[in-house]
């Protein structure tokens, strides 16, 4: 893209506050961490939930930035660079992408549904990319930001579009039409997805069918009810298994589809046996039904669909490396997107970026890699590993390039003592195989996984603002190796998130994240005395909780000559674990008031029962003596510290009294108190791992230590490797518990072993190899709680670290 600044301004309807109107823009952004922001970009200051754009604007003038797209300019930047002032910054940014949009006259797949959008989406490209140079929205983003920022993606070269559009209520998706403006429309399905964002399925039916009112066709499933929906002169191209109104009509054995279309008759195979994928597949068929593709190419390309690998994955490589899995695309847009990621979660200063060739950008090659040489500039890539021919010659004067001429060249010559200390970005198109690199620098571990899904975090994150009045700080809790689900890693998007505190419970833990590069302030819930000069050193601030300590500390502060130490006074309200109690307030006060060598930071307080509506009268008690006492200590002292007392329930049950700060636990992490509050957050951790052996047991054998379970017929079982020592509760075993196995409940049978349980597969099609997953979507850690009655952080923080975890992004 190439705009004159000028040349913006009536587009988004704003008044220009600037001085120089012949700017040229190259790109948009509304990240202003990423690296890929410089003078050619266009800045639109977004205001979300705990979240303004405006903030930021300062520090990306001093890195270059020169345009902004603003609610208000700032007051003190006035005259530091162009502003263009609109009412709704988001609201611009939609009207610029539906202004690009109109430049492009195109064929564009608009998508929309419950479920499916993305697959769809990868399919038709891989499907259609021989004859068309294809934009499609990255990963998911098929959001009110991201649908914009797709569509700003498309150039000269592209001939075809395919974007997909997700809602979450009404309002929506008029205005992401004009945005993407399809010309043939795909309607997915309707299924249950954001049911609470609409009154009833009607209403959200109609308003995802707004993506098509301007199509020449829709495809979708016949279905009557969606029928009577539809505009009366909207084309449609449907199909069903039963009705024979539909245009295309099918039947569906084994591995194929049998066609039954304009009274023509043909088959095709699927690879796929589950109903969502074959639901999938049809959406692409019909696809290439309507643009007439012959029966032979059909047939041929549906044959070859794959599954489809959408997430960008952090794994722990070998040599302290860390390892970034990308390794299923490589296209422009996504390169960009990775190379954020990359930025985000990198945990060595040293980036190396492993590269495939580049498809369909849709830019002649020579500017292809000349625009990827300068994203790699601009990220601060030390090295890049060109693999392929076409980046081998195109990249060839890039400082740091190796090239090989394909990915077998670059297992042969392979040297492991070539990587250490550094974060390695693998992307590559899926015919390269880089699945075989990232074999060989991933670090070996078993089978078994914890996966850590990183989005989840953010959206539970997210749950949890939405409850909080603008200006409410943030501490999350990443004590306990963040609650089992790895500490660092969460540190690194919990700073990207820009909460305001992390806490952890010992000062070890605070000095592992500061080496791991974590620069954000830090408490320690139980700093202890040893470990003061230690955390002095690394900058931790101590949870100070009785005079004794207290005086302790200063004496420390003194010796290192400190001056206003941040610290954290913790009051026992009821709970009686660690506080100053009332007792103790006056002395607290009097020791406080003659000496600077520290500063209270914060004052606070914890809840001992914030999830039990039994108890509400004492969470109020306690809540308000934690007022009254600070108010105390504030009014002596005449301070103005930071005051808290809500953990994850305390936000859920009693919003008002958010003071200044809450502190987000459990929550991040998924598990919430009640049904309602479980339903709004998403699942973080799956464990997972794969059979090691299948067996027949006859009638009247016994299986596992003890023979507690005994086979009352003939029963088909199965060995898992995993066991109490990896957290697993035995109190799980001997039928109380189960597995999931190509989503069927497993029973556990008999006791559970050390490194080993066993399940009984009867019933269920599955081998050796197969993947089994022990906690996650299902059994939720909440369900494994209840039934053993425990609760949900001993099971999360008991699973051992010999678990590997992985993190990923979808
Ligand atoms: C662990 C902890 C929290 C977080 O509690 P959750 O119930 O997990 O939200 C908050 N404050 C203190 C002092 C804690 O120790």
């Amino acid at each position: 893209m190439s705009f004159i600044i000028k040349n913006i301004i009536p587009v988004i309807t704003a008044k220009w506050y600037g001085t120089d109107e012949t700017c040229t823009i190259d790109n948009v952004s509304i990240d202003s961490r990423s690296l890929q922001n410089g003078s050619g970009t266009l800045f639109f200051a977004l205001v979300g939930h705990n979240h303004n754009g405006h903030h930021y604007i300062e520090s990306l003038i001093a890195k270059g930035v020169t345009n902004f797209v603003v609610n208000h300019i700032p007051e003190h930047l006035v005259g530091k660079a162009n502003f263009l002032l609109v009412n709704d910054t988001l609201e611009s940014l939609q009207q610029f992408a539906a202004y690009y949009r109109t430049l492009f006259d195109i064929p564009i797949i608009g998508i929309t549904g419950s479920n499916g959008k993305t697959i769809v989406k990868e399919w038709l490209n891989f499907l259609l990319s021989p004859e068309y140079n294809i934009i499609r929205s990255p990963k998911s983003y098929n959001s009110q930001v991201g649908v914009p920022l797709s569509v700003i993606g498309i150039n000269e070269k592209h001939n075809l579009g395919i974007f997909e559009a997700g809602i979450s209520t009404i309002g929506e998706m008029e205005k992401l039409e004009p945005i993407i403006k399809p010309t043939i429309g795909i309607l997915t399905n309707i299924g249950a997805a954001h049911d609470e964002g609409f009154t009833d399925r009607q209403q959200k039916t109609t308003e995802k069918l707004k993506l098509f009112k301007n199509t020449s066709v829709l495809i979708c499933q016949k279905n009557e009810t969606i029928d009577t929906l539809l505009d009366h002169n909207q084309k449609t191209f449907t199909w069903s298994f039963d009705n024979d109104k539909a245009d295309v009509l099918l039947t569906k054995s084994n591995n194929s589809i049998g066609i039954t279309y304009n009274k023509h008759h043909f088959s095709v195979s699927i690879p796929f046996q589950d109903a969502a994928s074959v639901e999938n597949s049809i959406h692409c068929l019909m696809v290439l039904l309507y643009l007439n593709y012959p029966e032979a190419v059909i047939q041929e390309r549906i044959a070859n669909l794959y599954p489809v690998e959408m997430r960008l994955q952090v794994k722990n490589g070998i040599h302290n490396c860390t390892i970034i899995d990308d390794s299923y695309s490589s296209d422009y847009q996504s390169l960009k997107i990775a190379l954020d990621f990359l930025e985000q979660h990198k945990t060595h200063q040293k980036k190396t970026v492993i590269l495939s060739d580049i498809f369909q950008s849709g830019f002649p090659v020579e500017e292809l890699y000349s625009k990827v040489a300068r994203l790699l500039t601009n990220n601060k890539i030390e090295r890049v590993i060109g693999i392929g021919e076409t980046i081998s010659r195109h990249l060839q004067d890039f400082k740091g390039f190796i090239s090989f001429k394909n990915t077998a060249d670059f297992l042969n010559q392979y040297n492991s003592s070539a990587f250490e200390n550094e974060t390695i970005l693998i992307k590559g198109a899926r015919n390269f195989h880089f699945e075989e690199i990232v074999t060989l620098l991933e670090e070996k571990t078993h089978e078994t996984v914890l996966e850590i899904n990183l989005n989840a975090i953010s959206h539970n994150l997210n749950f949890y603002k939405s409850k909080l009045k603008p200006g409410t700080k943030v501490m999350v809790m990443v004590k306990a190796f963040g609650y089992g689900s790895g500490s660092f890693e969460i540190a690194k998007l919990l700073a990207h998130h820009k909460v305001d505190y992390l806490g952890v419970a010992f000062a070890d833990e605070g000095i592992a994240l500061r080496n791991a590069g974590i620069d954000m302030p830090i408490i320690v819930m139980n700093p202890e005395n040893s470990a003061f000069s230690a955390m002095v050193a690394y900058n931790l601030e101590p949870e100070i909780y009785s005079p004794q300590v207290l005086k302790r500390f200063i004496t420390l502060a003194q010796q290192k000559n400190l001056s206003n130490y941040p610290i954290h006074i913790k009051l026992d309200t009821g709970m009686h674990r660690l506080g100053f109690e009332s007792g103790n307030l006056n002395e607290l006060i009097t020791t406080l008031q003659h000496n600077n060598f520290v500063s209270v930071k914060s004052i606070f307080s914890h809840l001992s029962a914030s999830d039990g509506p039994e108890f509400n009268d004492f969470t109020l008690q306690q809540i308000h003596t934690f007022d009254n006492w600070s108010q105390q200590i504030v009014t002596a002292l005449q301070i103005q510290p930071i005051r808290h007392i809500l953990n994850t329930s305390g936000i859920y049950n009693f919003p008002e009294y958010q003071f200044d700060m809450v502190r987000l636990g459990i929550g991040l992490y998924g598990v919430g108190n009640d049904e309602n509050e479980m339903r709004q957050l998403e699942n973080v951790g799956t464990l997972k791992t794969v059979i090691l052996q299948v067996k027949n047991v006859p009638t009247g054998d016994s299986v596992g230590y003890s023979r507690k379970f005994m086979a009352t017929h003939l029963t088909h079982t199965a060995t898992i490797p995993i066991g109490y020592a990896d957290g697993i509760p035995r109190s799980w075993g001997n039928q109380k518990g189960y597995v999931l196995i190509h989503n069927q409940k497993a029973p556990i049978i008999g006791n559970i072993c050390m490194d080993m349980l066993m399940v009984d597969i009867t019933g269920i099609d599955c081998k050796e190899g197969d993947t089994v997953i022990i906690f996650g979507e299902q059994p939720r850690v909440t369900e494994i709680a209840k039934t053993i009655g425990t609760i949900p952080y001993e099971i999360l923080t008991g699973i051992s670290q010999r678990v590997k975890r992985i993190f990923y992004k979808e």
